[in-house]
């Protein structure tokens, strides 16, 4: 199919119509896959992939970014892959990446840490990105400090949350140090100002209660269950072999209704879909640490300083760089 300007083409113009007279708040971002939109209230993504973009005009920002606000938390678990350092983003600079990344095509950004909401200004970052920009607004949090108050503040600023919870009940209490109850308060809360999933690390403790955990995800109104096999860390821990096993098997044999997802790291011999095959690396995902160094991924040790600079130069430099 020859390369065709989006404004030339009347088939994307009809289906754009049809889109905006639905009268919902599309982000559009033109990529190698096609035209993509995205409503962030909603989480619906359509791709309009027998379109073809010329690369000049392909969105120049990754489509998602993830966002260490603070290298802080209160927890100690033994598969954490975050920094131990001492560090948190400067507010002003953060909502500056913001601004860029939304102007250069990003959809989305998922805040993390360390454990986000001990970074002092959490709700106002979150305010700024749903109020001020285009960008979904996501974190993921222990949501130990999830209380009342704050999940209220954060009402209208949060279009997803992303919960960790690796087993159930005292395997939870052991791993996650708070009791299995405080978290279904916690998630009864939550399911009042957003849609919410459960991030659940996979390791042999955890693996034998995936049932158990599926069945609790679905009782408090979960939407997505992500998987995230354990990952080395320093050289320490990592899921075995054995429980790499039970994990697949597992997989086969699910049939419930809330969707899986499955880390990148970690996804060998599962069954997975990528829609937009088209953008991978850095036009797909880039994260940001706590020190304000832009990389591949949170597990990436390598990264461009952005400092006071903008964040669309750093990414230039990483992907320009060999190891970028
Ligand atoms: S709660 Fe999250 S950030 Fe905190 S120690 Fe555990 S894995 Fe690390």
């Amino acid at each position: 199919m020859p390369l065709m300007s989006w404004e030339h083409s009347q088939s994307v113009e009809n289906s754009r119509q049809s889109l905006l007279a639905a009268k919902v708040n599309w982000k559009v971002r033109l990529s190698p896959s096609g035209v993509h939109l995205f409503e962030r209230n909603s989480g619906v993504n359509v791709l309009l992939d027998e379109i073809q973009i010329e690369p000049a005009r392909w969105a120049t920002a990754p489509r998602h970014v993830s966002v260490a606000l603070t290298n802080t938390c209160d927890l100690a678990c033994s598969y954490c892959f975050a920094p131990k350092n001492p560090a948190s983003l400067d507010f002003q600079r953060l909502t500056n990446w913001l601004d860029e990344l939304d102007t250069y095509g990003c959809l989305g950004v998922g805040f993390g840490g360390g454990e986000p909401t001990l970074f002092p200004r959490f709700a106002d970052v979150c305010r700024y990105a749903a109020h001020h920009t285009e960008l979904a607004v996501s974190f993921t949090t222990n949501a130990r400090h999830l209380t009342d108050a704050l999940i209220a503040s954060l009402a209208g600023s949060a279009h997803f949350v992303r919960v960790s919870m690796d087993g159930v009940g005292p395997t939870y209490e052991a791993l996650r140090c708070q009791p299995f109850p405080l978290l279904r308060r916690r998630l009864k809360s939550i399911h009042t100002i957003a849609p919410f999933g459960i991030n659940y690390v996979v390791n042999s403790r955890t693996v034998v209660e995936l049932d158990a955990a599926i069945s609790f995800a679905a009782d408090m109104g979960a939407s997505e269950f992500l998987l995230l096999p354990e990952q080395p860390i320093r050289g320490n821990g990592g899921i075995d072999t054995c429980t790499e096993q039970l994990l697949r098997t597992w997989v086969h044999g699910y049939r419930g209704s809330i969707p899986l997802t499955v880390s990148e790291a970690g996804a060998d011999q599962l069954p997975t879909c990528n829609p937009l095959p088209g953008e991978a690396g850095l036009h797909a995902y880039a994260h940001i640490d706590a020190t304000g160094f832009l990389k591949r991924s949170s597990f990436d040790a390598y990264g461009v300083n952005i400092g006071a600079g903008s964040v669309m130069t750093a990414l230039g430099t990483l992907r320009k760089s060999d190891r970028g």
